[in-house]
C-alpha cells in the first residue's frame, strides 16, 4: 500500500474515483488518476531510484531545452 505523500498515513479508495488520507487530522484527497500515478512512480523509486532520478532528469532536461510559449 502506498502511504499518504502528505503524512505518511494509509490512503483509502472513498469512490471509483478518489483516494484520501485515513489520517484524522490529514486533508489529503487525490483523484484516482492521481493515486494510480503516484503508486506507479512509487514502485518506480523503490525498484531502482538511479533509473527513476535519470528519467527525472531527462524530463527536466527536454522541458527546459523548450522555447517559452511567450517567444513562439
Ligand atoms: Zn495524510
Amino acid at each position: 500500500m502506498t502511504p499518504c505523500p502528505q503524512c505518511g498515513g494509509a490512503l483509502i479508495g472513498t469512490s471509483a474515483d478518489w483516494w484520501r488520507c485515513t489520517t484524522d487530522a490529514c486533508p489529503y484527497e487525490m483523484t484516482a488518476a492521481a493515486y494510480d500515478l503516484y503508486a506507479e512512480l512509487s514502485a518506480m523509486v523503490e525498484r531502482d531510484p538511479d533509473a527513476f532520478f535519470e528519467v527525472v532528469r531527462a524530463h527536466r532536461d527536454e522541458l527546459r531545452a523548450l522555447e517559452p510559449a511567450w517567444l513562439r
